[in-house]
């Protein structure tokens, strides 16, 4: 029995080593790291000064047991600091587009760069700890508030994880909380809110202060108040930042310094908001709806 049930624990503990995997964005890397082709080159780079620039050379990408080419061609560019908006139907390879800049998966050809330097040339760790994710479905992992937000930067001071807290606008709510920073979260962060947890883990990136932000706004719908804490907060967080964002909020839209709108075909248009408006093509029917269904 013992030689069958040995097995049987290996796997729950991998499958529960995963699902940890997936509460924090290092867990998530340290999982993603087991595909063998992503590791790092003999005489990978260490990154110095990050200025944020993210350049794709004709980038072509197909999941491994994928169904094709999910990105042909791909060409874009952000400058330091600025906020490109990525739009576009369900399916059209947006998420995937983020997640080769953290190098989740490997490209099939062309070439990604940072600050002019390939991506596969840098050390995946140095990569990575210049990078902030902020996904849609958040899950914490069980232990406090605190421990949970100092996930961002495990050195830091219970007053630079209040600051954190403050400016993703979740400080006061903590301080509500029957043993404030020292809170448990409950298993996954159970006892908290989609919105609650969402702040939390905006607060592990203001903690780990990264140059380049991927932004993957939420969709499900949040409380009025809620949504605008969320939506000031993130705002916060993308100034002065390379922010490239997954958009599904006009606000977000309408600021960013370009919107690409991607399809099937690839970048179908790119611009700002008034160009695109004006140009009246997919974009500006995309807008019209959903302004229309705020109204
Ligand atoms: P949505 O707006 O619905 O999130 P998206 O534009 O972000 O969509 P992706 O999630 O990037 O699109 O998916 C692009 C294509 O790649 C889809 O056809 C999807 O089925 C496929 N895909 C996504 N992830 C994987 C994966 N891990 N393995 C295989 N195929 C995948």
């Amino acid at each position: 029995m013992t030689f069958l049930m040995q097995p049987i624990k290996k796997l729950a503990d991998f499958t529960q080593q995963l699902q940890d995997g997936m509460t924090g964005f290092e867990r998530f890397l340290e999982i993603m790291d087991i595909e063998p082709d992503i590791v790092d080159k003999t005489d990978a780079i260490e990154l110095k000064e990050v200025k944020g620039k993210i350049e794709f050379h004709d980038v072509s990408f197909s999941y491994q047991n994928g169904d094709g080419t999910v990105l042909a061609n791909l060409n874009m560019e952000i400058e330091p600091g600025k906020t490109v908006a990525l739009v576009g139907p369900s399916g059209a390879g947006k998420t995937t587009l983020c997640h080769l800049i953290p190098r989740f998966y490997d490209i099939n050809s062309g070439e990604i760069l940072l600050d002019d330097i390939d991506i596969r040339d840098i050390k995946l760790k140095s990569l990575r700890k210049n990078i902030g994710l902020v996904q849609q479905d958040v899950f914490l992992f069980t232990g406090t508030i605190k421990e949970n937000i100092l996930y961002g930067k495990p050195d830091s001071t219970d007053e630079e994880v209040i600051e954190a807290a403050k400016k993703a606008r979740i400080h006061d709510f903590i301080m509500n909380l029957p043993h404030g920073y020292d809170t448990y979260v409950g298993e996954k962060g159970a006892m908290l809110s989609g919105g609650q947890k969402q702040r939390i883990s905006i607060a592990r990136v203001f903690l780990k202060n990264p140059p380049l932000l991927i932004l993957d706004e939420a969709t499900s719908a949040l409380d009025n108040e809620t949504e605008i804490m969320i939506q000031k907060s993130l705002e916060e967080l993308s100034k002065d930042r390379t922010t490239l964002v997954i958009a599904h909020r006009l606000s977000t839209i309408k600021n960013a310094d370009e919107i690409l709108v991607l399809t099937s075909e690839g970048i179908v248009e790119r611009g700002n908001h008034e160009k695109l408006l004006n140009e009246g093509n997919l974009y500006a029917k995309l807008y019209k709806s959903q302004f229309k269904n705020m109204a």
